[in-house]
């Protein structure tokens, strides 16, 4: 469908884009889902939609009433989107720290910004959380999004994610790559592809290699919206219930480099500009390529745009900066030279 009567209704049906030049010499068929072509750029665009229009008929969320959330961006892109076109505020807490353009964009939908710098564990009362949830029960009308917590959340993409992509690949699907931040796209999207194809949909989580989903220790990282980390003080490691462990195979740990070397080939090889957490994907898919078959068609998630991180990953300095090596002229992905 190419003509919609709202915005809402352009949120998901994303394009599958075949990968032809960074799969060179790769035997199976890896396919990408570009969600940074959702209206707000994002995957939680379609996250958004759903937790809201959950609310609404749940009745926790009425006309002028607030919408609130603590994310790393994406999700307060979506919820600002939303909020924007259903006439509610909006207030995103977030982190300084997160891409200069999320916050612009957050900004940009009419969005409140809540910029909250405290590195504490979640349940401290200066956390990002913490602070959301305060200011939810302070404000007559508010709303906590909860997207860790919400099951609005995975189902969103067992209603739409998934089925894309068994429609999209006619059933062609075996094995399905994405990262995991709070979830929410690989418990729905996977799940619906393994309760479709009698379980043989094999299901990948692509995880920075600091994250503990992975066994990594759970020390901070750059790349932003996957992993899962834990602040040194915490001592339960409390996974979200938007995850559900139980459909997810294996997971493949990806250094931040590698990443940032995956979403830079593929920028300058096939001309798809992916984010952070594309990489992260995206090197996981390439390393597990290596190891199937022709008759293998890997799905990859991308779950935002690189236009999102023009600033960071795609600048020079910033790299440098940052500690990483530019892959300009050495082109690296993964353990594969290409
Ligand atoms: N990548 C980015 C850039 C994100 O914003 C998110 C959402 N936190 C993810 C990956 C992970 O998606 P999910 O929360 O559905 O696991």
């Amino acid at each position: 469908m190419t003509r919609y009567e709202s915005v809402l209704e352009s949120i998901g049906g994303t394009p599958l884009i075949r990968l032809i030049r960074v799969t060179e010499g790769l035997r199976p068929r890896v396919y990408v889902k570009a969600e940074g072509q959702n209206p707000g750029g994002g995957v939680k665009d379609r996250a958004a939609l759903s937790m809201l229009r959950q609310a609404e008929a749940d009745g926790l969320l009425r006309p002028g009433g607030t919408v609130v959330e603590a994310t790393s961006g994406n999700t307060g892109i979506g919820l600002a989107l939303v909020a924007a076109h259903l006439g509610y505020r909006a207030v995103i807490f977030t982190s300084p720290h997160i891409a200069a353009e999320k916050r612009a964009q957050i900004l940009a939908y009419g969005a409140d910004l809540r910029l909250v710098d405290a590195f504490v564990p979640r349940d401290h009362p200066d956390s990002l959380r913490s602070q959301a949830q305060a200011f939810v029960e302070r404000t007559p009308g508010a709303w906590l999004a909860g997207q860790y917590d919400n099951p609005a959340n995975p189902a969103a993409h067992e209603a739409t994610t998934g089925p894309e992509i068994w429609a999209d690949t006619e059933g062609r699907v075996t094995h399905l790559v994405s990262t995991v931040g709070t979830g929410g796209t690989i418990s729905g999207a996977g799940r619906y592809l393994k309760d479709i194809s009698g379980g043989t949909v094999r299901v990948i989580g692509a995880d920075p290699v600091t994250s503990s989903y992975a066994g990594g220790d759970g020390s901070q990282k750059y790349v932003e919206g996957a992993g899962h980390f834990v602040h040194p003080a915490t001592v339960d490691d409390i996974w979200p219930r938007s995850l559900d462990t139980t459909v997810i195979d294996e997971y493949v740990p990806v250094s931040d480099q590698d990443a940032i070397d995956a979403i830079r080939d593929l920028a300058r090889r096939e001309g798809l500009l992916g984010g952070g957490s594309s990489g992260v994907a995206l090197a996981a898919a390439l390393r597990l390529a290596e190891r199937l078959d022709g008759d293998d068609t890997i799905v990859v998630l991308l779950p935002d745009s690189g236009r999102q991180y023009l600033s960071t990953y795609f600048d020079e300095t910033w790299l440098r900066r940052s500690g990483f090596t530019s892959t300009t002229d050495a082109r690296t992905v993964g353990s594969r030279a290409v």
